[in-house]
């Protein structure tokens, strides 16, 4: 046991730069790292956990309660690995185990057989009787917990959200206990979801007629120009660029018809290829004030709000009895591929785009009205939860009329992610409980 006067090696000393340095670069790493696993908004850097609690879990040689043992497994494991020379005196051994916390760090070595061993058997030796318990009782996305498992400590995670906790769960007990084989289970089950999945949406996301595929709506919600004699509708945009890369510059701008911007109480759009930045018009919101293509009236924040939230937020289009739009959510442009070319291309929206909105519409009525017959059996499809009071955590949306969870998605993102759900809540127990519960997360 270390005396509790002892000093750690965290108070005497750290490696402040280079842990920093790891840390930094850890957030540029895509492939094979656990925080791409979910997104977890104030994720810890793992370089800068795994250095501090070594720090903390190591005594400093140099402080003449540290004990013998330590100093002695110190001096017999450190050899092992390059620049960990532990020297003859205590303050050479500090050294040592500074530069093993420093290099250690550095992602590459995380899960390096060698310096796996070497954190395991000092830790070891600092606490012989039993591992050391670390407790995070916020754990959030987990990077503590994580690093103390990875040195050779018991761990206890927990967390208020349940985000973090199936987090927690997934990347603590199941992926640990089940290993590699988990990743394989999940791609296959994966595949068969996206297969099944794929042939129940396939008419919401039809492919264009010459074989190319949209892979991505730009919508923007609406509001109407208040100015007399206009009334105009404004689509709420902050830039009319489509894409600014050099040589393949696209933007939007309005179309005048018969010398007018105005059409049937509409602007109509056209794509064109700016030779210079100033040929794309300015967005039509800044501070929460839309300005009017047709008249250039400001319609204020207040009155931007109020017909939003008349809308419940906008984000759907509203369709009459014969299936026109009149209003509501207004595509501007559908960004494709086309089979056999590289780089994207961006079309004006056509009457089919709608139709497949108004199809998912439609699905979305049906999948309510059903819960509805079934006596409400279960939570709400779409979950109808409210959101938590304007302010909480930074949510704003509630002033444009979004209220519940469910009002933050269109009719097709709904309809997507109830099958999506539906899919692999539906799959059999033989898949087991780690595959059923990580699949949740996707
Ligand atoms: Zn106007």
């Amino acid at each position: 046991m270390i005396p509790k006067d002892c000093k750690r090696l965290a108070e005497v000393d750290f490696p402040i730069a280079e842990v920093s340095r790891h840390a930094a670069r850890e957030k540029s790493i895509r492939h094979g790292h656990p925080s791409t696993l979910h997104l977890w908004w104030a994720r810890r850097p793992l370089a800068s956990c795994r250095a501090i609690l070594l720090g903390l879990l190591w005594p400093d040689p140099c402080d003449p309660l540290c004990p013998q043992e330590f100093k002695k497994a110190a001096r017999l494991h450190l050899p092992k690995l390059p620049h960990c020379n532990p020297g003859k005196t205590d303050e050479e051994l500090r050294r040592a185990l500074l530069r093993f916390i420093a290099d250690f760090a550095n992602w590459d070595n995380a899960g390096n057989p060698a310096y796996l061993e070497v954190s395991r058997a000092l830790v070891k030796a600092a606490y012989p009787d039993e591992p050391p318990l670390v407790v995070d009782p916020f754990a959030g996305g987990g990077s503590i917990p994580l690093e103390a498992l990875r040195v050779g400590c018991d761990a206890f995670a927990s967390d208020l959200n349940p985000v973090a906790c199936l987090i927690l769960k997934v990347m603590l007990e199941d992926i640990p206990r089940h290993g590699p084989k988990l990743a394989e289970e999940l791609r296959r089950v994966g595949a068969e979801i996206k297969k099944e999945a794929e042939k129940e949406l396939a008419d919401l996301y039809p492919q264009d007629p010459d074989g190319a595929t949209p892979i991505a709506y730009l919508w923007a919600r609406t509001v109407r120009c208040e100015a007399p004699n206009c009334g105009a509708e404004i689509p709420l945009v902050r830039s009319f660029w489509l894409c600014k890369k050099p040589n393949r510059k696209q933007a939007l701008r309005p179309v005048r018809v018969d010398g007018s911007l105005r059409s049937g109480g509409s602007v109509q759009f056209e794509i064109f290829t700016p030779k210079t930045d100033r040929e794309v018009p300015a967005g039509t919101v800044s501070r929460a004030k839309a300005t009017c293509i047709a008249c250039g009236s400001v319609l204020p924040p207040e009155r931007v709000r109020a017909q939003l939230a008349a809308q419940r937020g906008g984000a759907d289009v509203v369709f009459d009895a014969r299936g026109r739009r009149t209003g509501g959510a207004r595509l501007l442009a559908v960004v494709t591929l086309r089979p056999g070319e590289t780089g994207r291309h961006y079309r004006l929206p056509a009457e089919r785009d709608y139709e497949a909105v108004r199809t998912a519409q439609k699905r979305l009525a049906k999948i309510l009205e059903e819960w509805e017959r079934s006596g409400k059996q279960g939570p709400c499809p779409v979950p109808d939860e409210p959101l938590p009071p304007v302010g909480t955590l930074g949510f704003r949306v509630q002033r444009y009329g979004m209220l519940q969870w469910g009002d933050l998605f269109t009719a097709r993102q709904k309809v997507a992610l109830v099958t999506l759900g539906r899919l692999a809540r539906e799959r059999p127990r033989e898949d087991g409980d780690a595959v059923r519960t990580a699949m949740a997360w996707w």
